[in-house]
């Protein structure tokens, strides 16, 4: 089983990813928690060329490339391995997280994200979980706990409010495999919605 989450800068996406990696251990599950970009030692250094210093460094095409190699080596060495031997995957952030931020922020360059996810990934999650929530709400939460990443500054409170509409868009467009949860409530009551959308798909 694949399981991603998805959403905007400070959602709780992580915290919520880390819940019910513990939840499904304790259920006897072998669990992957991994996360993009990164989740591989290849991928995770793309990850620091990506978001570390000048963030005029890359093109947006650029960017898709380099997003898309980490995706690659990620999925070839650690989720695809994991997967084969049965375990569960649950990654923070996946591809989607490329149709909106690389797919969006500089422009429209959707097609051109597709496109090479076709190519060279050509696999989604079985099970998408939107964590849904107020920019304004994300960010405080992230200034409370000090873990305000370089970029959300950059992109702007405007820019992550047009993240979260790509994301509610982007969730009707794979309704299949996305569910949208509530993200301003408290943490124990997502992490529920969490575990009821998730655990009709335990074996
Ligand atoms: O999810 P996480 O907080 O680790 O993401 C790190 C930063 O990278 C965030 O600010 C996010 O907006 C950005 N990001 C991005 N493009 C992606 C994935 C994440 O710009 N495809």
């Amino acid at each position: 089983l694949f399981v991603s989450f998805e959403g905007i800068d400070g959602s709780g996406k992580s915290t919520q990813a880390r819940m019910l990696a513990d939840r499904l251990r304790a259920t006897g599950q072998d669990v992957v928690l991994t996360r993009e970009p990164g989740g591989s030692p290849g991928a995770e250094e793309i990850r620091a060329l990506v978001l570390q210093g000048d963030p005029d460094r890359w093109s947006a095409e650029t960017e898709i490339l380099l997003f898309t190699a980490a995706r690659r080596d990620h999925l070839e060495r650690t989720i695809r391995p994991a997967l084969e031997a049965g375990k569960v995957v649950i990654c923070d952030r996946f591809a989607d997280s490329t149709r909106m931020y690389q797919g969006l922020s500089r422009g429209n360059l959707r097609a051109k994200v597709d496109a090479l996810h076709d190519l060279m990934i050509g696999v989604e999650p079985d099970l998408t979980l939107l964590i849904d929530m107020d920019p304004e709400i994300g960010l405080s939460r992230a200034k409370a706990r000090n873990t305000v990443e370089e970029r959300f500054e950059d992109f702007g409170a405007s820019l992550q409010e047009a993240m979260r509409a790509g994301f509610l868009a982007l969730a009707k467009e794979y309704a299949d495999r996305f569910r949208v949860i509530d993200g301003a409530r408290d943490t124990d009551t997502v992490a529920e919605d969490v575990w009821a959308a998730v655990s009709p798909h335990l074996t």
